[in-house]
């Protein structure tokens, strides 16, 4: 198991339009399709310009999906293709392998 780094500070940030301040804040898993507590998930983004990345701190900008930090849920969101209904475009191979690199734990 790798573990993420996770500031604390980060669950009490605004950056969500709603004004939601205290409550944790809970995400779907595209690979799941269950709701999550945000730190649980990795965040995955792609910025303004169009690229993708894995984003551990949250912070990135650009739009998000969130997924499970599980290699079961990224199978299912591969096969599933949810990565681009989320993001209504193609993916990189890059970006699913990195994104396997990062769920697979110990391997
Ligand atoms: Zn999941």
């Amino acid at each position: 198991m790798k573990l993420i780094p996770y500031p604390v500070m980060n669950t009490l940030r605004k950056s969500d339009s709603m004004a939601v301040v205290k409550k944790i804040p809970s995400r779907l898993c595209i690979g799941c399709q269950q709701q999550k507590p945000k730190r649980e998930l990795v965040r995955i983004v792609r910025s303004p310009e169009g690229e993708f990345s894995i984003d551990l701190t949250g912070k990135k900008p650009g739009r998000g999906a969130y997924i499970c930090n599980s290699p079961e849920c990224l199978q299912k969101a591969v096969k599933a293709r949810r990565l681009e209904q989320s993001f209504k475009s193609a993916i990189d191979k890059a970006v699913y392998e990195a994104l396997k690199q990062e769920l697979a734990g110990e391997a």
